[in-house]
């Protein structure tokens, strides 16, 4: 039987001028690690994960300086902008007076109903929605107390008490989050709220760690809930430059066929049968395709074993041999070039086929967004 994934349809609501849940893409975002208040270095990295493929992101709001920033860096920014938001539910109302396009707020310490109802009243009036953001590490203490600690259990009925408490004063623009550090947890909250519950997801494994731990956690998380059907926005956590979090998402999207975005490298391990230098020729690939958005299929193969079979059934594909390799475009043998010429030769095809994407989908300067401002963000018109 092929693969299939029978996505759960949620109820749609709208970050700026992305659409989250309901039948729309499932969105990539990250969280930028500059300070807010610090404008230029914050518009400099949202523009940097922009370019990435990101397509909502959020800022940290500790304080009133952060959160009067966020109306200087929405004008020079054309990402969706969400303002995070713990302890002081003052700050979330200077946010959205600020321009935020949503707000996320911690039921664990945003306080009592008069605060949240407060948050509420002021998300409506500007026509913006809230994530009730639940993280494992910081539950009300009368749920730690009810399930005997952070259970997937106590994190559900936080977002739950609180879905309650939001829909008492009829506020529906809502999506919820059900972050633990472990996979395990994560998935059996995911779950168990996908079951009673059908608010949009934004879906994460929360403090993943760097890199490689990072990847893995997430990857096993988050893939296992878009298998399962279950999430409308992602964001991967890595101790790291966040725009990593946005490539690692894509990867995960790619991996699960659920979107394509940019050049799909299928490489080999390589062995004792290698006979060209492919750990340098697929990096120096990666390298120069990170940005790139046309979704390619590129074979790059250490050998005639598997190579020709990989790389006829990709766009296009290199198998090596003895200090050189056969080009391959669409299951047809191009000709064969030395290994020093293999990166220039596949570069140029794909670039190629980049520009032909670029303009078919009109991006270059005709992409307005919600601000009227030309951009890539947003765009959810390419195949992603
Ligand atoms: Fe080894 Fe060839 Fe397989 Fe690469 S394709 S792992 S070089 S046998």
């Amino acid at each position: 039987m092929p693969f299939e994934i029978n996505r759960k349809k949620t109820r749609q609501i709208r970050v700026g001028n992305v659409a989250v849940g309901g039948l729309a893409p499932i969105s990539v975002q990250s969280m930028t690690n500059t300070l807010t208040s610090d404008v230029s270095a914050t518009v400099a990295q949202i523009l940097r994960l922009q370019d990435a493929g990101c397509e909502i992101v959020r800022v940290a709001v500790p304080d009133s300086a952060a959160a009067k920033a966020i109306s200087r860096i929405k004008p020079q920014v054309a990402l969706p902008l969400i303002a995070d938001i713990h302890f002081d539910y003052r700050l979330a109302i200077a946010a959205a007076r600020a321009g935020a396009d949503a707000l996320r707020i911690n039921p664990g310490n945003i306080g009592p109903r008069s605060k949240v109802k407060a948050v509420v009243d002021c998300a409506r009036d500007h026509g913006i929605a809230i994530r009730i953001g639940v993280n494992s590490g910081s539950l009300e203490k009368k749920l730690l107390k009810k399930y005997h600690g952070a259970t997937a259990e106590a994190m559900v009925a936080s977002a739950m008490g609180h879905l309650d408490l939001m829909g008492s004063l009829d506020f529906e623009q809502i999506k919820v989050s059900l972050k633990a550090s472990d996979v395990a947890r994560t998935i059996e909250a995911y779950r168990l709220f996908s079951q009673e519950s059908d608010v949009a997801l934004h879906v994460g494994v929360t403090e993943a760690g760097g890199l490689f731990p990072g990847l893995v956690k997430s990857a096993i998380g988050i893939g296992t809930l878009l298998a399962d059907g279950i999430g409308d926005t992602i964001r991967v956590s890595l101790t790291r430059d966040p725009v990593e979090e946005v490539r690692a998402a894509y990867e995960i999207l790619k991996a699960l066929q659920i979107r394509q975005r940019g050049i799909d490298i299928i490489s080999c391990p390589t062995c004792g049968r290698c006979q060209i230098d492919l750990i340098n020729i697929v990096e120096a690939i990666e390298k120069a395709t990170l940005n790139y958005r046309v979704p390619l299929k590129v074979a790059v193969m250490g050998c005639v074993v598997n190579g020709p079979g990989e790389a006829k059934e990709a766009d296009f594909g290199i198998a090596g041999g003895d200090g050189r390799g056969v080009l391959f475009k669409k299951g047809e043998v191009v000709r064969t070039f030395p290994q020093e010429q293999l990166v220039d030769v596949l570069m140029t095809e794909i670039d190629r086929y980049e520009k032909q994407f670029l303009l078919s989908v009109n991006i270059s300067e005709e992409g307005k967004d919600q601000n009227g401002k030309t951009g890539k963000s947003g765009d959810q018109s390419d195949t992603c």
